[in-house]
């Protein structure tokens, strides 16, 4: 990438894509194209075939897509595989159709098999049945990195895959139904402290162990792959930091500095019992993390505080 390429961040408001484009800025590359959802709907193929040939992007980080938690998920998987797949399709074919001299397309570590050995290797995936609260997702994100591996191999097209584990941080999704456990927590224990209220509720039981990777290193990640990776197989993004919901919520609960108790509410689910990347692939290109979880959660928190209404 040269810094005056022209480079389309899709999905550029979300947690993952606002975290791409403060990266790129901060590193002087000049020429983005951000467009809105009013602009181009990425699930309609007549409209992002438009936006590319207008545009005609050098370089693409697909990073649109319809996210949620364990709950939203769970709600909604129509919704969830049908736009997952939409966005993909449409945004990968016209990246081929016109040209784009790379895409880093960004999937997800519920893409391995629910009871896949730990850590997470590449090569495990389809190797076993899905944790069933994503299912949907994880097929469409697997359907999306198998696209650019094809797309690679019949048409030579550079498209790349990572697969990050639970992400966290500024611009995330505060809203109690539909975000992941982080913000989640960051808002019930903040109401909770300031409202008094005698304890908060984590959902399921508490024993899941999760792996957090604070969003600016992965936004650190892509660039990197974007300047150093061409490999057909996509590649595993993690913190290695792994840590059990009830330890998280200890932890949440000193970040923001609430007193009561916590409960667990059992009747919600607990998804993936363990979901832990093997990062191996990664460490030998020479990435690593720099933020560690409870730094990361700090910051969190005080733009929570600055910017939730
Ligand atoms: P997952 O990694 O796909 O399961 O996504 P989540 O971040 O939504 O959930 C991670 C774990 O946190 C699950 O075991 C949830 O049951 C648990 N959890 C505890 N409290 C909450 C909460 O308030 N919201 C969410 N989304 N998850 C919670």
């Amino acid at each position: 990438m040269e810094k005056s390429s022209k480079i389309y961040v899709a999905g550029h408001r979300g947690l993952v894509g606002s975290a791409i484009v403060r990266r790129l800025l901060k590193e002087n590359y000049t020429n983005l194209i951000l467009k809105g959802r009013e602009e181009v709907d990425l699930t309609r193929q007549e409209e992002v075939e438009r936006f590319f040939e207008e545009h005609r992007p050098e370089y693409v980080f697909l990073a649109a897509a319809r996210v949620g938690g364990i709950y939203a998920n769970n709600t909604y998987p129509a919704e969830f595989i049908y736009q997952n797949l939409m966005i993909e399709c449409n945004v990968i074919h016209s990246a081929y159709k016109f040209g784009v001299k790379k895409l880093l397309f960004l999937g997800s570590s519920c893409i391995y098999p629910r009871d896949c050995p730990q850590p997470m290797k590449e090569e495990y995936l389809l190797s076993g049945y899905l944790e069933q609260t994503n299912e949907a997702y994880a097929v469409a994100k697997i359907a999306g990195l198998k696209l650019c591996q094809f797309y690679k191999r019949q048409y030579g097209a550079n498209f790349i895959s990572c697969m990050p584990t639970n992400l966290y941080g500024i611009n995330d999704n505060f809203d109690l139904n539909t975000s992941h456990v982080i913000p989640a927590l960051i808002r019930k224990f903040h109401e909770a402290k300031i409202n008094n209220y005698p304890y908060v509720e984590v959902w399921g039981t508490g024993k899941p162990l999760r792996e957090f990777l604070y969003v600016d290193d992965l936004a650190d990640a892509c660039v990197f792959l974007m300047e150093n990776y061409d490999d057909e197989l996509w590649i595993n993004v993690g913190s290695g930091e792994e840590i059990s919901i009830a330890e998280l919520a200890e932890l949440i609960k000193k970040v923001v500095g609430y007193k009561g108790e916590i409960v667990f509410n059992s009747k919600m689910p607990d998804g993936t019992p363990r979901k832990l990347l093997d990062t191996t692939r990664l460490k030998n290109l020479g990435w690593q993390r720099k933020v560690g979880l409870e730094e990361g959660l700090r910051m969190t928190y005080k733009w929570f505080i600055d910017n939730y209404k």
